[in-house]
């Protein structure tokens, strides 16, 4: 038997699995899907077996044999494994980083061999202490000019041999005591009357007969301690069981269930047409403005799913993956329902997912990864908010959810539901085409009118005096609202406003010293942090340019907008919901139960409060600068400022309660901004897809944004160049290939990042041509210290 590996390395010109023998002992216990490590070069990595056969291309007497296999239960099944060869086609990504992708990152341990100092650094040799410097552990991969070094300092013991196994991989386990249900047992055990300790225990355990009980609990309940326990399990009084525990975040007994909610008759038509198609891979887009009832639409159908015996994916954005959100599934579901988000951590993940992959849930509700929920008879996908940019991964591989979403229905035969208020131009376009099938819902479920949105132009603020950042209006709505007891939100465009120190003498902004890009001011630690490479430094009292102490802080834009608000309404009870008040596990949670319980009168924040909020009494909410996301180099600027108007817009009067919406501008005549007061979606898309064609851009072309980075700026600059020419003899004429140039942020961690842009309709040689690209970049340009990214659809250019 052979089994055919990917392996974990990225160094190799050819991506393509390895041939292994399997070794007779581990022949019964060997399936595709399984984690295994192996000898390749001189060193052991980690792979997947990707297949298992008879026979080999090469001479099969000198196949190396697999050195250790991982799980005994596959971690992979037959469709994502498939799923991973079309991912790397699909996305130009290696087929190692798909299988990753696939798995909960407590199965991603590298199982890495390291040298960890166990002594004061002065004790080792110097050449080592350059080595020891930066972090307290070397790898043995990277160390391999310094090997003789490190084998003379294990010997002394200054250093020690370590296997970095990551501890979350551990199935979290319990000590369990199983008391005997039988008292004439109990009364047969001897006690010694001196041994106090035991019999006190003994006593407690006729209270307890039957019982099981955590073996902590037991200490504390019974005051007593381990080693009495394991005497009295001795002899015969209960049994002692390590057993296996979710650690699950929410108990989820606590919540009550509810029942569905009758259909309107837009839902009900809505529905209809997608309960009718449950066993075909057809898509469907549902657009229904904010509160239309899409989720309600959700609930129903995977409601029919799961009578069908079938499994259902619920995606929803990180943001807008809220506990009201959850909520409403484990009301509805209870405990058939997984929840896989970003506030878990890697081992609660770990246990979402053994759940799905044992079966003993039926609905995932989570955040992009959870699209490869190792589901094996799925009945249904969605994608709400289908247009959010977050369901795109950022780094390799880079695929985008929908796409994996509609190649998962295909195998299973199962529908896909794109919801959205503000559908991407991308999937509208096809439901126009009807490659999509368009499902409209028009008003709110309860029939609330969407709520009043004026737009205050600030250029007339500014010409009449005003020079705060509220407007009069926007200040008189405050003021009324609390008057009136009711709540606002207050949303700020986050990147809109800075968090600098600038020097007021020189002019000069503090910049980092490994990136090009302006360090950022965080009031709460008083340092100064770079975003892109992590670097800080505690924050300077005097110019470092010409030591002037005239330098100003910026503190970050909620913070600033804060403190406005503290002068303008003394009065109010402000919650302030951004980055720095939600660093903290659950702190997002908790700032909303609070705003929700009325226990402040304003929230105030960022994206992060665009979504999901639904609470009957804000009844006003204020956009501070709707310009923003306006002004940003990309060619979605104007789609995304029209989604966030929207998303925002639609905090304001979900019950009974009119909202009104007061969104403040620099350019308020602009179409993104004046059809978003209306929501008038298809106006705005006819507009932008008329901007898309002038321009070249999506949906109209397709585009591949192709970055290299290297510490050396010509180095960087000439492979771009390379890869242009190259791919102007490759690519057809009508293909268009703009650059290189440098990239928006020019120099990140000090590498230069040059970049691409290919713009194509057609190009049935793309895929190949890309690959060849690649080869060549694991054959020679990563030898010379290079990194190549290669975006196929890029979300933003
Ligand atoms: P969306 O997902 O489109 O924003 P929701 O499903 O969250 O809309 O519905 C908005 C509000 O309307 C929620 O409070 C929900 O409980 C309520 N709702 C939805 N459908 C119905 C219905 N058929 N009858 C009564 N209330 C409904
Ligand atoms: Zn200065
Ligand atoms: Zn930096």
């Amino acid at each position: 038997m052979i089994a055919e590996v990917i392996v974990d390395v990225a160094a190799h010109p050819i991506d393509r699995p390895f041939d292994y023998a399997i070794p007779a002992h581990l022949q019964v216990l060997v399936e595709p899907g399984m984690r295994v490590k192996v000898p390749f070069g001189n060193r052991k990595v980690l792979g997947f077996i990707t297949a298992i056969k008879d026979t080999t291309a090469f001479d099969p007497a000198r196949l190396k044999p697999i050195h250790e296999l991982m799980d005994v239960v596959p971690v992979l099944n037959e469709e994502l494994l498939d799923m991973a060869k079309w991912m790397k086609k699909q996305t130009v990504c290696f087929e190692i980083d798909a299988l990753q992708v696939m798995i909960p990152s407590a199965l991603r341990a590298k199982y890495e061999k390291r040298f960890v100092l166990n002594a004061p650094i002065e004790e080792i040799a110097a050449p080592l202490q350059a080595y020891f410097g930066k972090r307290p552990f070397v790898r043995a991969q990277e160390a391999v000019e310094v090997y003789g070094l490190l084998k003379k300092e294990l010997e002394k013991g200054t250093i020690v041999a370590d296997t970095d196994i990551s501890q979350q991989t551990a199935v979290k386990k319990v000590r369990m005591i199983h008391i005997t249900d039988s008292l004439e047992t109990l009364e047969s055990i001897e006690i010694r009357p001196n041994a106090k300790q035991q019999l006190k225990l003994m006593d407690y355990m006729k209270e307890n007969l039957g019982k099981s009980i955590e073996s902590s609990q037991m200490q504390k309940d019974a005051g007593t301690t381990l080693p009495t326990i394991y005497s009295l399990v001795e002899k015969g009084a209960a049994i002692i069981n390590n057993e296996e525990l979710y650690r699950d975040p929410k108990l989820q007994s606590e919540i009550e269930r509810k029942p569905s909610l009758q259909l309107t008759d837009a839902q009900q038509i809505a529905f209809d047409a997608i309960d009718g198609s449950l066993s075909t891979s057809k898509t469907f887009l549902l657009h229904g403005i904010t509160g239309s009832g899409k989720t309600e639409i959700y609930l129903q159908t995977i409601d029919q799913v799961l009578k069908e015996g079938k499994e259902a994916i619920m995606l929803v954005p990180e943001i807008s993956l809220t506990p009201q959100m959850t909520l409403r599934f484990k009301e509805r579901f209870g405990d058939m329902v997984a929840v896989l988000h970003s506030g878990l951590s890697a081992g609660e993940k770990y246990d979402e997912w053994r759940k799905i992959q044992r079966g003993e849930v039926k609905v995932v509700v989570g955040a992009r990864s959870a699209i490869f929920a190792p589901f094996r008879n799925l009945g249904l996908i969605i994608l709400d908010e289908e247009h959010e940019s977050s369901y795109k991964q950022d780094d390799s591989p880079r695929y985008h959810a929908r796409d994996v979403a509609i190649w998962r229905s295909e195998y299973h035969q199962c529908p896909v539901i794109l919801g959205s208020a503000t559908p991407s131009l991308e999937s509208y376009a096809r439901a126009q085409k009807g490659v999509y099938e368009l499902l409209v819902l028009e008003q709110r479920a309860k029939n609330q009118p969407l709520p009043e949105v004026e737009i205050v132009d600030m250029r007339e603020e500014l010409r009449s005096g005003n020079r705060s950042m509220f407007s009069v209006p926007l200040a008189e709505a405050i003021r009324e609202r609390l008057e009136r007891k009711e709540q606002i939100v207050l949303f700020l465009n986050k990147r809109g406003y800075s968090s600098f120190v600038l020097c007021r003498d020189c002019g000069t902004v503090m910049q980092c010293p490994n990136c090009d890009i302006s360090l950022t001011y965080h009031r709460s630690t008083e340092m100064m942090k770079c975003h892109y490479c992590g670097y800080d430094e505690p924050v300077p009292h005097t110019c470092p340019e010409c030591e002037s102490e005239h330098i100003r802080f910026f503190g970050t834009g909620t913070q600033k907008v804060e403190e406005e608000l503290a002068r303008l309404v003394p009065e109010a009870r402000v919650l302030r919901m951004d980055v720095d008040t939600t660093r903290n596990k659950g702190a997002h949670e908790k700032i909303l139960s609070a705003f929700g319980e009325g226990k402040a009168d304003i929230l105030l924040g960022t994206q992060m409060i665009a979504k999901g909020l639904d609470f009957p009494n804000i009844t006003l909410v204020g956009v501070l600068s709707a310009d923003t996301t306006l002004h940003l180099p990309d060619f979605r600027a104007a789609e995304k400022t029209y989604q966030l108007l929207t998303q925002v817009s639609g905090r304001a009067g979900r019950d009974v309660l009119p909202g009104t919406v007061i969104v403040q501008s620099y350019t308020p005549e602009h179409y993104a901004i004046t059809l978003a007061k209306d929501q008038l979606y298809e106006p705005f898309y006819d507009r932008e897809m008329a901007m898309r064609r002038a321009s070249g851009y999506p949906p109209y072309y397709f585009v591949v944004n192709i970055q290299f980075t290297h510490e050396d700026l010509m180095t960087a600059a000439s492979y771009a160049e390379q890869t242009v020419s190259y791919l102007k003899g490759q690519l057809s004429a009508n293909t268009l290939i703009i650059g290189p140039s440098a990239s928006l942020i020019a120099r990140v961690n000090n590498r230069y990042r040059y970049q691409c842009l290919i713009k194509y309709k057609k190009e049935p040689k793309l895929a190949e041509v890309m690959q060849q690209l690649i080869k060549i970049y694991r054959s020679e340009w990563i030898k010379k210290g290079a990194t190549l990214a290669i975006d196929m659809n890029p979300t933003s250019v």
